[in-house]
């Protein structure tokens, strides 16, 4: 039986001195294995960690594993990596194999218990491989219904902003504001630094820190195998891949290759400034003779229905409202942060079970397949 509070955290101090102990169990296997702190934003506290060791004879290839894109989602990408050192490092070659660990890719907003950045920048619309490619004028529908997305108000009693905005959302279902919002989700907006899904007018210094990582990584190994790890989307206590349809692979044949049920290939025409895509270009620009993949691993919360996705945006409205405008409610304050931990980081041991279950088995599924655990990796049950 594995205990699931050594790898659940409360905060990101607690998260992050954790992570940093995993070194010596790293160096175990990579005796050359170094941790590397990088500030972020205003608080010289918040940083990236990152544990990185080369191969110790020849670096073919390397197995990344980044946390917290989206703040607050980082503790359970936390709780994975974790994971992986305690389990699988037994059954990888490190004569040809490097790793590398990512804690916090965004640490003011898992300190903040936030998806965004303290600019209130969604990091994962915030890679672009050259800043004019940022689309500043990106999304009309979104700037037409902008009353529904742009906090204008403090907070009023949570039953009345729910009844409001639920009807205004269902109203909008109709025309272009939920249309709007869909598309703000998946692509951004750059027009509004207050609003929800805010990509940004410049790169963020996580975007920046994390480019210098992936660039090196492509340029040290012939082969890349990258798990981002996020929550909330996709189906209730199950594990589901995004993937950038420039790794070139079919849904279905994904599907075959990997024995995952659940796959989603996106197309940058939707996603714009995701840090996936942005390593695949990078590969394609400049590094076309290392192999690469790279992909988005989501544990689901309020699942995928119609009324999840209300609830959902209900969620990120409000608490993107709540930041900037407040309340006078004490019980609306509570709601909204409750509703939103539902959203991104479960309290309930089942899930917090199911994401070890479920990323196991992403693990395996991967890493098996792309050759960087042997196959004699240990298959413990909970
Ligand atoms: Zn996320």
């Amino acid at each position: 039986m594995i205990d699931i509070h050594n790898y659940f955290k409360n905060d990101y101090e607690e998260s992050r001195e954790t992570f940093r102990g995993l070194l010596s169990k790293v160096q175990k296997v990579w005796p050359e294995a170094k941790l590397y702190q990088h500030s972020i934003g205003e608080n010289e506290d918040n940083t990236i960690d990152i544990i990185y060791a080369e191969a110790t004879s020849s670096n073919d290839k390397v197995a990344m594993l980044t946390s917290g894109e989206h703040g607050i989602e980082g503790y359970a990408g936390a709780a994975v990596i974790h994971l992986f050192v305690d389990q699988y490092l037994e059954s990888i070659d490190p004569s040809i194999t490097g790793v590398c660990f990512v804690h916090a890719i965004n640490p003011w907003g898992m300190r903040h218990f936030r998806r965004v950045t303290e600019n209130n920048v969604d990091l994962n619309r915030n890679y672009f491989l050259e800043e004019t490619e940022i689309p500043y004028d990106l999304n009309e529908n979104y700037e037409k219904e902008s009353h529904i997305f742009l906090p204008k108000k403090p907070v009023d009693l949570i039953s009345k902003e729910k009844t409001e905005l639920y009807e205004a959302l269902s109203k909008g279902m109709m025309n272009e504001g939920y249309k709007g919002i869909k598309q703000a989700k998946g692509m951004g907006q750059f027009q509004f630094d207050r609003g929800v899904y805010f990509g940004g007018y410049d790169e963020e210094q996580s975007a920046s820190h994390i480019k210098t990582w992936q660039r090196h990584l492509l340029e040290q190994f012939k082969k890349v195998i990258h798990m981002d790890w996020h929550t909330a989307l996709g189906p209730t206590n199950e594990v589901t891949m995004v993937i950038s349809e420039k790794h070139g692979k079919e849904e279905e044949e994904l599907k075959a290759s990997y024995g995952m049920d659940n796959i989603q290939v996106f197309s940058p025409d939707d996603v714009k400034g995701d840090s996936t895509n942005y390593f695949y270009e990078l590969r394609e620009s400049e590094f076309s003779s290392t192999s690469l993949f790279s992909a988005l691993f989501e544990f689901g919360t309020f699942g995928t229905s119609r009324e999840a996705e209300l609830r959902e945006f209900t969620t990120i409205i409000l608490e993107n409202q709540l930041y900037w405008e407040g309340t006078d409610h004490p019980e609306s304050r509570e709601w909204i942060r409750e509703e939103l931990m539902n959203m991104f980081y479960p309290q309930e041991d089942e899930w917090k079970e199911a994401v070890l279950q479920e990323a196991r088995v992403a693990i395996e599924a991967l890493l098996k397949e792309e050759d960087i655990l042997q196959s004699s990796a240990p298959n413990q049950t909970f």
